[in-house]
């Protein structure tokens, strides 16, 4: 079997104590994958458009890539801040399965966003929930019709609350051949 780490790096700012919850929880859930270690890396300069008050996710992946050099390891970037690519309103996530490379932004994920009171609990539950997504495109999974699944895309957050933090059994036997293979 081959070894894989889960490396986080962290764009911009997020909170310690979030931070610390997800990777807690990534390494419960991804057990026997290691979730090694942490690292802070600056906010990309091209990223932020003045014009949609957003930031561009690709230019984020970029400035992953540069740090992304062990091939044994699939890389997850967090952001609290917000972001979108050409076409699209805004993404909680995304994922460039041939780098191993994936990035999950909090900021949608908050309560506040929506005008109700902070739930750091809550704000985790989602945050891991598409960060195992985002692993699970990086591990080759495709999106799954299953609504319970971690692999069902999440239009909003309605989607990602109903949806579980693991992945449907169909899903399982994918990546565990994947994995093993
Ligand atoms: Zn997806
Ligand atoms: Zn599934």
């Amino acid at each position: 079997m081959k070894e894989f780490s889960i490396i986080i790096m962290v764009i911009g700012d997020l909170e310690e104590n979030l931070l610390k919850d997800i990777k807690l929880q990534l390494d419960n859930m991804l057990y026997p994958l290691k979730v090694t270690k942490v690292e802070n890396i600056p906010m990309p300069k091209k990223a932020y458009n003045p014009q949609r008050q957003q930031y561009r996710t690709l230019e984020f992946m970029k400035a992953l890539r540069k740090h992304a050099v062990d091939k044994h390891s699939k890389y997850l970037g967090i952001t609290s801040l917000d972001l979108y690519t050409e076409g699209a309103e805004f993404d909680f996530g995304l994922a460039l399965q041939d780098m191993n490379l994936c990035i999950v932004s909090t900021h949608r994920l908050r309560p506040e966003y929506y005008g109700q009171p902070p739930n750091p609990k809550l704000l985790t539950k989602r945050a891991v929930k598409e960060a195992i997504h985002e692993l699970g495109h990086c591990f080759g999974l495709e999106h799954c019709y299953n609504p319970r699944c971690a692999m069902y895309f999440s239009s909003g957050v309605v989607d990602t609350d109903r949806k579980r933090e693991n992945f449907c059994e169909q899903c399982q036997k994918r990546i565990r051949t994947k994995i093993t293979n």
